[in-house]
C-alpha cells in the first residue's frame, strides 16, 4: 500500500481513500495502489471507495495515451472491484469524467454529493470510453441513453444520473459518513456485469449514426462508439470489454485522435512562457474598467461579471452607454431562455456591471480594456486620458484587431503597462484571447494578463505585436485566395462547402457575410500598403460592397439570406464575374483539391513565418489560436499540426506548385514559401526538432 491509497475502518465498513492531487486522475501508480489495497483487504461487510480533495477520480491520465495501451490494466482492476464478494460503494463528488465514472460503474452501488457532475467525454479526444464505459453504462442506463451521454460528451447532474439509473442516492451533508451508512445497509454485491441490455432497432442506431456524421464530420470515434455500445446487447460483459479494448486501441492510432489529444495538451501549455516563470508576481485584479460599450465592450463586461469581478463600462455618451447595457441585459435574457441562467444570477451579474461617462469612475480599476472604434487617433486620445487618471500599476489594455499597439503605448508615459487583450466576437462566447505584448510590456503585466484569462474562462495565447497578430495575420492568405477564386469563377458555395466538408466550422465567405463585408473593406483599404501591390487584392469584397451588398446585415453579400439561411445568388456571381472581366482575371472551374490547397497552404505558410519571427511562442500556440478562435477543426489539430500531418515536403511542394501555376506576378507576390519551411525541408527536420534546437540555444 502506498500513500496514494489509505485504508480506514468505520466498524465493519472499510473505506478506501485515494489522494492523487490535484484532481485524482487515474494513472499507473493509482491503479497499482488500488489493486494492492484490494488484495490486502480482509473482507469487510462492505467497502466505500472515495477520493480526497476537490473531486472523485476526474478521469484517466491522458498523458498515458502516447505510451503503450493501458486498457488491460484498467480492465483487470475494474473487474477485480466488480468481483469483490462484498458490496462496493463509490462515493463521488466534484467532476467525475471518463475513467473516473467508469471505475464507479464497476462498483456495485454509487452515491454522490449534491452538485456532482458526470460524463463520458472520450469522443472529444477521438476515442471511445475504453475502461468499460461502453459496456457497463448500457447495462445501467440503456443503449439509447448511453449513446446520448457518449455522443453528446456533455456532463450531466445528479438528478439526471439518478434518472439514467447509474446513481443510487444523493448524500446531503458529510459524504463519507453518508456513504458508510449507505454501505452498512447493503447485504450483497450487485454487479453491473450481471445485468442484461435491451437491444435497440437498427433504425434507432442508424438515426444516431446519421446525427454523428453531421455533428462530428470526418471523425471515426462517434461511429465506433455506436458500434461498441450496440454490441453490449449482444456480448457478455467479458467479451464486450475485449471488443471495446480492440476498438479503442484502433482509435488511438488515428490521426484524428492524435490531433485532438495534441490540442488538449496545447491548450494547457499556452501559459508557459520562456523567461516569465512562476517567480514573476501577479498584479491583483479585483476591479476592471472598459472603455467602449459596443459589441466587444459589452461582451467583455459579461466575461468579467460572470467571473464575479466588478466592472465599470464607459462610453462617449449616454445613448451609447444605455444601448450597450441593454445588449448585455438581452444577452443574459437569452441565457435564461436557454435554461443556462436564473433570474437571480442575472441580477447578481448585472449588479457587477456599472455604466459611466466619467473616467474618474474607473481610476481605481486594476485593469482597463479599451474597446472603442478602430481608429488610431481616437484610441491614442483614450490612452492619454487613461494615462492621466488610472492608478499607478493598472494594466492598460486594448482590444484592437489591427492597430500597432506599440504606437498606442507610445502615447502614454507607462508603456510597460500596455498590452493587447484581443477578444473574439462574441466576446462572452469565444474561448480565444490573444494576449499581445509590445517590446516594452513588463513581464508581470504579461503574466497578469495570461492569468486573468482563467477567471474569464478564456484560453490565452501570447503574441508579439505584428499586423494581425497570430490569427488575423494567418487569415490574410487564406481569405485572399478564397476571394481570388470567386473572381476566377468558383462560386461562393463551391468554396465554402469544400472548406466546410473538410471541417472548417464555416466557409470563409459566409464568415465575411456574417461579420459584414464593410468591415473587411475598411480593413483592406487601411492596410493595402502592407501587402504587395496586387490589383485583384480582395476585389471580391470591394465589388460586392460597391454594389450595396453588405452581408447578413442587409440580407445580401456573397449569398442572399432568408433569415440566416444562405441562398446562392446569381446576382452576386454576376457582380464577381463583371469585376473579373474588368481586371482581366480569366474564368475557369476549380476542383475541391485546388480550393483546399489554395486556402490552407498559405495559412500554414504564414504560420512558419510567425514562428520564425517569434510572434508566436510555439507551434502548438498557433494551433490553439486557430482551433479556438477561427473554427479550424480540432480533429485536424490546428494548422501547424496539420502541416506535419501532410508532411512539410508536401507543404513546400504545394506552395511552389501554385507559385508557378498562378503565374507572375501573382505567384511570387503571394506564394513565396516561408524560409523556415524551406530550411526544415532541406534539413529533413520537424517543427518539434526546430523547437528543441531553439530551446537548447536560448
Ligand atoms: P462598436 O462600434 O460595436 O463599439 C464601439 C463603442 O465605442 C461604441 O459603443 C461607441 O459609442 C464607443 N465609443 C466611441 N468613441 C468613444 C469614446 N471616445 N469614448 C468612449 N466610448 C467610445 O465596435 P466593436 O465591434 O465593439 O469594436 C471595438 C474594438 O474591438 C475595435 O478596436 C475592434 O477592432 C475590436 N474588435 C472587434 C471585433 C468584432 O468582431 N467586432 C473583434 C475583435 C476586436
Amino acid at each position: 500500500m502506498t500513500q496514494l491509497v489509505e485504508l480506514g475502518r468505520e466498524g465493519d465498513v472499510a473505506v478506501l481513500t485515494v489522494s492523487n492531487p490535484p484532481v485524482n486522475t487515474i494513472n499507473a501508480a493509482v491503479r497499482a495502489a488500488l489493486a494492492g489495497a484490494l488484495k490486502d483487504l480482509g473482507p469487510p461487510k462492505a467497502l466505500v471507495l472515495r477520493c480526497e480533495g476537490n473531486t472523485f477520480f476526474s478521469g484517466a491520465d491522458i498523458g498515458e495515451f502516447s505510451g503503450p495501451p493501458q486498457e488491460e490494466a484498467y480492465r483487470r482492476l475494474f473487474n477485480a472491484i466488480e468481483a469483490a464478494p462484498f458490496p462496493v460503494v463509490a462515493a463521488m463528488h466534484g467532476t467525475v469524467m471518463g475513467g473516473g465514472l467508469e471505475i464507479a460503474l464497476a462498483c456495485h452501488y454509487r452515491v454522490a454529493a449534491p452538485g456532482t457532475r458526470f460524463g463520458l467525454p472520450e469522443v472529444t479526444l477521438g476515442i471511445i470510453p475504453g475502461a468499460g464505459g461502453t459496456q457497463r453504462m448500457p447495462r445501467l442506463a440503456g443503449i439509447e441513453q448511453t449513446l446520448e451521454l457518449v455522443l453528446g460528451a456533455r456532463p450531466v447532474d445528479t438528478a439526471r444520473a439518478i434518472e439514467l439509473g447509474f446513481l443510487d442516492q444523493v448524500v446531503e451533508g458529510d459524504l463519507r459518513a453518508g456513504a458508510v451508512a449507505f454501505a452498512r445497509g447493503l447485504s450483497a454485491p450487485r454487479r453491473t456485469a450481471d445485468r442484461k441490455v435491451d437491444a435497440v432497432s437498427e433504425a434507432v442506431l442508424e438515426s444516431f449514426r446519421e446525427k454523428a456524421r453531421k455533428q462530428h464530420r470526418n471523425q471515426p470515434a462517434p461511429l465506433i462508439a455506436i458500434e461498441a455500445i450496440a454490441a453490449s446487447a449482444r456480448l457478455p460483459l467479458a467479451e464486450g470489454l475485449e471488443h471495446e479494448t480492440k476498438l479503442v486501441n484502433e482509435l488511438k492510432a488515428t490521426t484524428e485522435s492524435k490531433a485532438l489529444v495534441h490540442v488538449f495538451f496545447a491548450e494547457r501549455e499556452t501559459r508557459k512562457i520562456p523567461g516569465i516563470g512562476a517567480k514573476v508576481k501577479l498584479r491583483p485584479v479585483t476591479r476592471a474598467g472598459i472603455v467602449g460599450a459596443g459589441t466587444m465592450g459589452g461582451g467583455i463586461a459579461i466575461c468579467f461579471a460572470n467571473a464575479g469581478i466588478p466592472v465599470t463600462v464607459i462610453d462617449a455618451n449616454e445613448a451609447g452607454l444605455q444601448k450597450g447595457l441593454a445588449v448585455v441585459a438581452q444577452t443574459y435574457d437569452g441565457m435564461i431562455k436557454r435554461g443556462r441562467l436564473t433570474e437571480g444570477e442575472k441580477a447578481q451579474r448585472m449588479a457587477l456591471i456599472q455604466g459611466s461617462l466619467d473616467y474618474d469612475s474607473i481610476k481605481d480599476a486594476d485593469v482597463v480594456i479599451e474597446a472603442v472604434f478602430e481608429s488610431p487617433a481616437l484610441k491614442k486620445e483614450i490612452f492619454r486620458k487613461l494615462d492621466a487618471v488610472m492608478k499607478p500599476g493598472a494594466v492598460l489594455a486594448t482590444n484592437t484587431s489591427t492597430l500597432d499597439i506599440e504606437d498606442l503605448a507610445a502615447a502614454v508615459k507607462r508603456p510597460q503597462d500596455v498590452i493587447g487583450l484581443h477578444f473574439f466576437s462574441p466576446a462572452n462566447v469565444m474561448p480565444l484571447l490573444e494576449v499581445v505584448r509590445t517590446k516594452d510590456t513588463a513581464p508581470d503585466v504579461i503574466r497578469t494578463a495570461l492569468d486573468l484569462a482563467r477567471p474569464l474562462r478564456k484560453t490565452p495565447v501570447l503574441a508579439k505585436v505584428c499586423y494581425g497578430f497570430i490569427g488575423n495575420r494567418m487569415m490574410e492568405g487564406y481569405a485572399r485566395e478564397a476571394e481570388r477564386m470567386v473572381l476566377e469563377g468558383a462560386t461562393p458555395r463551391a468554396v465554402d462547402s469544400t472548406l466546410e466538408r473538410w471541417g472548417m466550422a464555416m466557409g470563409i465567405l459566409a464568415v465575411f457575410d456574417m461579420a459584414g463585408i464593410g468591415v473587411g473593406v475598411s480593413v483592406h483599404q487601411s492596410n493595402a500598403d502592407k501587402y504587395p501591390p496586387d490589383p485583384t487584392y480582395y476585389q471580391a469584397d470591394f465589388a460586392l460592397y460597391e454594389a450595396g451588398r453588405e452581408g447578413q446585415k442587409n440580407g445580401k453579400g456573397y449569398y442572399r439570406y432568408e433569415g440566416r439561411e444562405r441562398i446562392d445568388d446569381p446576382e452576386a456571381i454576376a457582380i464577381l464575374a463583371a469585376r473579373a472581366r474588368e481586371l482581366g482575371v480569366p474564368q475557369r472551374p476549380h476542383g475541391e483539391t485546388e480550393v483546399l490547397e489554395r486556402c490552407l497552404y498559405p495559412l500554414m505558410n504564414v504560420g512558419f513565418r510567425i514562428l520564425e519571427e517569434g510572434v508566436a511562442v510555439r507551434a502548438s500556440d498557433i494551433d490553439v489560436v486557430w482551433t479556438s478562435g477561427y473554427g479550424f477543426p480540432r480533429y485536424r489539430g490546428g494548422p501547424m499540426f496539420y502541416a506535419e500531418t501532410v508532411g512539410l515536403p508536401k507543404v513546400l511542394e504545394v506552395m511552389l506548385k501554385y507559385k508557378a501555376a498562378l503565374g507572375e506576378p501573382y505567384g511570387s507576390m503571394h506564394w513565396q514559401p516561408a524560409p523556415l519551411l524551406e530550411r526544415l525541408v532541406r534539413e529533413g527536420k520537424s517543427l518539434a526538432d526546430w523547437e528543441q534546437e531553439r530551446s537548447r540555444r536560448d
